[in-house]
């Protein structure tokens, strides 16, 4: 290390991740005051196809040893033991929980699309492919969502930053990670219909839904301002498939045979003040 050798840049994203959004492996990064989020590609991990290569949903039809040793890496690269992960079983519902006590090994999974925590040296995890993974991050609090359309019609982002309030947090920033883009979302009117109190042109195109559009206007309403919403901008679909996870692209038919990637927020305590 530290050669003054030229070597071909390992990074895959070239200067495509703007700040706060930064490159780590693989995979991308995101630090705010009070926390710091990875947001894992499909990369590095052992899974075979169709779930190649970093699959970490449980509830796929990839082989399960293989998915623990992917879950296991991440807990390696985000630097928190799995005992000490924040999951929920997802259910495309608007539920964030609060989360003050430690996991334990018997806690029977709940059902939620996010939650919110004060704890130190936990993560809070969701796993996507397609839906928007949002991580809130305050100084006092972080929180990481699970967004897709259902989610959002029903304002799981909204009440993300309600449960971040009421953990403490003042001063909240959020960051959305790779998911479908506008590009690819082509929805039915039944889509449509769950945004209609969202402008037509910003969350609505013609046959197209713009979620992440929708994801600002909902943190804007919850009162984040504009300026502190960061979006990677990256479309899961027409990213290459070597480097996400997309269920529109891979296997619409059974949500099973398509893998999952990881988001992950935990809190960093402020050093320099
Ligand atoms: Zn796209």
């Amino acid at each position: 290390m530290g050669s003054a050798t030229p070597m071909r840049s390992r990074n895959v994203w070239g200067d495509r991740l703007k700040p706060p959004f930064m490159a780590v492996g693989d995979h991308i990064g995101c630090e705010l005051p009070g926390g710091r989020a990875l947001f894992f590609t499909r990369k590095g991990g052992v899974s075979g196809e169709p779930f190649e290569e970093l699959n970490v949903g449980l509830d796929t039809n990839d082989y399960l040893p293989a998915v623990q040793e992917n879950r296991e890496r991440v807990a390696q690269l985000i630097g928190i033991p799995r005992e000490r992960w924040l999951e929920s079983k997802q259910v495309h519902g608007s539920d964030v929980r609060i989360v003050t006590e430690p996991p334990s090994p018997d806690d029977d999974p709940v059902e939620a699309d996010g939650v919110a925590t004060t704890l130190e040296d936990v993560a809070a995890v969701v796993v996507t492919a397609d839906c928007l993974p949002v991580a809130l991050i305050a100084p006092e609090a972080v929180a990481m969502i699970h967004a897709g359309w259902r989610g959002l019609a029903a304002d799981v982002l909204k009440k993300g930053v309600e449960a971040m309030r009421e953990a403490g947090a003042t001063e909240i920033q959020a960051a959305v990670g790779p998911s479908i883009g506008v590009c690819c979302y082509e929805v039915n009117t039944w889509v449509h219909r769950a945004f209609m109190r969202y402008p037509r042109g910003t969350a609505r195109l013609s046959n197209h839904a713009h979620l992440k559009n929708v994801a600002r206007l909902q943190l804007q309403h919850a009162k984040i301002p504009l300026d502190h919403v960061h979006d990677v901008d990256i479309c899961t679909m027409c990213a290459p498939r070597s480097l996400f996870h997309s269920h529109r692209r891979d296997y619409g038919q059974d949500a099973a045979d398509t893998g999952r990637q990881a988001s992950a927020v935990w809190r960093v305590a402020g050093g320099d003040d």
